[in-house]
């Protein structure tokens, strides 16, 4: 509750501070400094500040984001580092925007994908809620336009990723029929203006706007 005052473990230093704050600002109210595991400062989608909670009286641990969990009174966190993945997947998207060949690409470049356990590891880790399993499976099925759908709100917070025995990096792969998907559709009339705007120089620059700056010279 707002205003009353929580005691909580975030990566091993105590924290007592007011309710009503997510763990993020509980962390630096207390006077801890963060230096990593956050980017966005509380918009939720940058996904940085993945951590592992466990609330007063609870045998589960929870991956959730630390700017949008609130602290509570007994609640252990952890935050978990960015990690990079064993075996990277390489592509160039203008290697595999060829239409024809598409269904070949993702057993290609993620042939773990059909290995998949359907254990829902993925589903329960993501913050987002979204319908990881199922994303993967349209992939592996080839309906690419439904597996894109499936990760559009993704934050690539890499959990799904951390929870796959498989090591098929849900999020990587959904990123990869996005940017398959996208590749075959027609760009936002409004970005291509605006990117012609900018290769002409004709945007108009307001120095007197905030964070403005006069051009050099
Ligand atoms: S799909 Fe994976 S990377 Fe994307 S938000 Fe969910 S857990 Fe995070
Ligand atoms: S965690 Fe991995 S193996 Fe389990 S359902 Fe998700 S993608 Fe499949």
């Amino acid at each position: 509750m707002a205003g009353t005052i929580v005691r909580a473990t975030v990566d091993g230093r105590a924290v007592e501070v007011p309710g009503g704050q997510s763990i993020l600002q509980a962390y630096v109210a207390a006077g801890h400094t963060l230096v990593e595991g956050v980017g966005c400062m509380g918009l939720g989608v940058c996904g940085s500040c993945r951590v592992l909670v466990r609330r007063a009286g609870a045998a589960e641990v929870r991956a959730e984001l630390a700017c949008q969990s609130l602290i509570e009174d007994g609640m252990q966190v952890s935050f978990l580092a960015y990690f990079k993945a064993e075996r990277p997947h390489r592509y160039r998207i203008e290697d595999v925007a060829d239409s024809w060949r598409m269904l070949d690409k993702v057993p290609e470049v993620f042939p773990e994908a059909a290995h998949c356990r359907h254990c829902s590891g993925c589903d329960r880790a993501c913050p987002k809620h979204l319908e990881v399993q199922i994303g993967v499976e349209r992939a592996v099925a080839g309906d690419l336009t439904a597996a894109a759908a499936a990760f559009d709100q993704c934050i690539m917070c890499n959990l799904c990723t951390l929870a796959c025995p498989e090591h098929i990096r849900p999020n990587h792969l959904g990123l990869f029929v996005r940017r398959m998907v996208a590749s075959q559709t027609l760009r936002p009339v409004d970005l291509l203006q605006r990117l012609h705007q900018i290769a002409e120089a004709q945007m108009a620059v307001d120095p007197d706007a905030p964070g403005g700056r006069a051009p050099a010279g």
